[in-house]
């Protein structure tokens, strides 16, 4: 168990290295510039902080935390400024509110469980999907994969190609691909969920739509559609955002949250990018938890989002970045 936790805290480290070097570069200059007691010191630190993507509240925050703890003499006991930072930013995860990253449920009550996942185009939901399938399938689930993005030709081939490899069902639109209608895909793979009582069903949507059709509205009407069955369902509608386009990734979520009622958040390509402080960011600003974050391409590369690994992945040591 240990040894599991070693193994996923070190590609949770690598996966965050383009982040951590970017933001431990910053503190590092701010450090260099100016001490605690210089006012410009606490404005550089919050600009490096907010560049970080980490956003302007929890920035804020972050120094407002770090001012008091200084004047409670915290720096002496955490022996410096960058263990300071550090200690305040994990703070914030276990006693500021956080949602606590609460995972999708290991032993659903529900079976089927089911699980629609929701974003825009290439952000990763196919590939979170294949990775979500491994993890229950791994942990002795009957799972089945519903391929209700119809609109892409590539799209069924990619999930068929996800599901063998996680060894999962699918159930798709096969031969006639491109004509189906998603929601009609999602009520037939529910049809076969229920009659095969697989425990977990995974729908795969589309992030954009070649019809008129809009695609909240589509969303909308696959949620009915399950609904008609099992009322329920969708038991979690997951919307994964893809950590590199920063803070937009705020705005992104609260339109589909306000269109069909987001209950989980999955942050995927933190691998690719130096904005991963966006998913602190989504965790304070927003009120849906943080589920999921995806660290790479690989179908091992899904963690559950755990804030305190993630503030000790991001900052790693951060003593020795003292002002001289
Ligand atoms: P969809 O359009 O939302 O279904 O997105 P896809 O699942 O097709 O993914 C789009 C691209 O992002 C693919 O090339 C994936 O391999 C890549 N991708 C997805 N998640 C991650 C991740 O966590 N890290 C990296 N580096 N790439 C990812
Ligand atoms: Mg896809």
């Amino acid at each position: 168990m240990v040894l599991l936790d070693n193994l996923r805290f070190s590609r949770l480290r690598d996966g965050l290295s383009k982040t951590r070097d970017s933001i431990r570069g910053k503190l590092r200059e701010v450090f260099s510039r100016a001490g605690p007691t210089d006012e410009t010191f606490w404005e550089s630190l919050e600009e490096a902080l907010l560049a970080g993507d980490i956003g302007a509240a929890t920035s804020a925050e972050i120094v407002r935390r770090m001012r008091e703890a200084l004047k409670r003499g915290e720096r002496q006991r955490l022996g410096g400024l960058g263990e300071l930072v550090r200690e305040e930013m994990r703070k914030l995860f276990v006693n500021g509110g956080l949602a606590p990253g609460q995972r999708i449920e290991d032993s659903p009550a529900a079976r089927p469980y089911v699980i629609m996942v929701v974003g825009v185009n290439g952000v990763g939901k196919t590939t979170t999907i294949g990775k979500l399938a491994h993890r229950y399938k791994a942990s002795g689930k009957r799972v089945l994969v519903a391929a209700a993005d119809t609109f892409r030709a590539a799209a069924h081939e990619q999930l068929e190609t996800w599901s063998q490899r996680a060894g999962v069902e699918l159930i798709g639109t096969g031969s006639h691909r491109g004509v189906a209608d998603p929601a009609a895909v999602a009520f037939d793979a529910l049809t076969a969920a229920v009659s095969r009582k697989c425990d977990v069903m995974i729908i795969d949507t589309a992030g954009r739509l070649h019809t008129k059709t809009n695609l909240m509205d589509e969303l909308k009407k696959i949620k009915r559609v399950l609904q008609k069955q099992v009322p329920e369902a969708p038991h979690d509608i997951l919307l994964v955002l893809d950590a590199s386009i920063g803070q937009n990734a705020i705005e992104q979520a609260r339109q589909f949250d306000s269109a069909v009622g987001v209950t989980g958040i999955v942050v995927t390509k933190l691998d690719g990018t130096a904005k991963g402080g966006v998913v602190l960011a989504i965790s304070r600003d927003l009120t849906i938890p943080v589920k999921f974050i995806g660290v790479g391409e690989q179908i091992e590369d899904l963690q559950p989002f755990d804030g305190n690994a993630f503030v000790e992945a991001l900052l790693g040591d951060m003593s020795g970045n003292e002002p001289s």
